[in-house]
């Protein structure tokens, strides 16, 4: 089956998910995906429940919604929730296909471990070529810079196992070359060289790796590039426009935690909002602090509801700041979406919260939370 839409549809997502929910056309879009969400939001919660923690967290509550709303009567999760990480297990331990190991910067506790089912690698794999369509065609190079290119269905191997089936060469410079043991390189010198050799016609990468090569090209892009995906970390403004203006590349945000098995919103060409993949993830925006559901255009909490197989989420709560973007996008697509992060929200031992946020620039907090998110391994 081929999932790549054809060249000018503004947001592939809408191809993608159409053809899963059985939509004729945008128009058929948003009732159809409701009804699928809605099936599938039942699906997720009665396999939940079969883990222990949910199993008590959700003992008593309605497991068959019939509307979307509905999610609101169900209760959060939290971070720390998500240990012993066993509890939180949905199918048996033979049907885990990858466990992740996040080390938590700054807490003493035990790290948080997630597991994902051949299906959930699966899903995020085909969400990751569908969005790549926008920067890579059959025929071209994608370079892929993000850390743990040599770890099976990690983000690298997700990305090269899609597009490499669509015809898409991808290749990832040597460990060394994306990071120490001290965390990124000082300045991106040999990764540039390795760019230059490769002539890629669009980059995968953290906003803190951007940062290092706008340095290294600081007058025009690497020759051949013209597409840039940046994940992992927030975006700030000055780096994208300096990529956009001074590289002339289309630059494009996604925003995923290891939590949604990494991958959860990708902005189309309009850039106004990153769109969700919708069939994977719900996303709520909550009173930070609170617990009422915001609308569009509010600022709160991003919450989500994973619809995987072996750790689904129910209404948990990322600590990352945004809101949902009123009304439909320029492109046309029906699909949600989520505004840039503004920030992240940390809660305190007394239960106070704060906010952090980005530090501009630098990308220095992009290197922290990389960091945090990639020192995994596989069991
Ligand atoms: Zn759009």
């Amino acid at each position: 089956m081929n999932i790549i839409p054809a060249k000018g549809v503004s947001c592939p997502l809408d191809a993608w998910l159409a053809q899963q929910c059985g939509a004729r056309d945008l128009e058929d879009l948003p009732a159809k995906l409701e009804a699928a969400q809605i099936r599938l939001l039942r699906e997720t919660l009665h396999r939940a429940s079969h883990s222990v923690f949910y199993g008590k967290r959700l003992a008593g509550c309605n497991l068959n919604p019939e509307s979307l709303e509905e999610l609101q009567t169900l209760p959060f999760t939290l971070p720390t929730d998500l240990n012993p990480w066993e509890d939180l297990l949905a199918v048996s331990a033979g049907e885990v296909e990858r466990m992740v190991t996040l080390k938590t910067s700054g807490t003493t506790g035990p790290p948080k471990r997630l597991a994902f089912t051949a299906k959930d690698l699966a899903r995020t794999r085909d969400f990751f070529t569908v969005g790549m369509s926008m920067l890579v065609q059959s025929g071209e190079k994608l370079a892929v810079l993000l850390p743990g290119s040599e770890r099976p269905d990690g983000v690298a191997d997700l990305l090269r196992q899609g597009l490499e089936s669509v015809g898409v060469e991808v290749a990832c410079p040597p460990g060394e070359l994306v990071y120490s043991p001290q965390g990124w390189p000082e300045d991106g010198k040999a990764l540039a060289a390795w760019i230059r050799v490769e002539r890629p016609k669009a980059l995968v990468a953290a906003p803190a790796q951007l940062a290092l090569l706008a340095a290294c090209f600081p007058n025009a892009a690497p020759e051949n590039l013209n597409g840039v995906l940046a994940s992992s970390d927030p975006l700030n403004a000055q780096l994208r426009a300096f990529l956009q203006i001074v590289w002339g590349c289309t630059v494009l945000d996604h925003y995923g935690l290891t939590e949604s098995c990494y991958g959860g919103a990708v902005e189309c060409l309009v850039q106004a909002g990153a769109h969700l993949r919708e069939l994977d993830v719900l996303v709520e925006i909550v009173e930070m602090g609170g617990d009422t559901v915001l609308p569009p255009g509010h600022v709160g909490e991003v919450v989500l509801t994973t619809l995987c197989e072996a750790m689904p989420l129910i209404r948990y709560r990322t600590g990352d700041v945004a809101s949902l973007r009123p009304g439909p996008c320029g492109c046309g697509s029906p699909l949600k979406r989520l505004g840039p992060v503004l920030g992240r929200l940390s809660r305190k031992a007394d239960g106070t919260l704060a906010i952090e946020q980005p530090v501009k620039g630098s990308g220095q907090r992009g290197a922290d939370t990389l960091f945090s998110l990639y020192p995994y391994k596989t069991t």
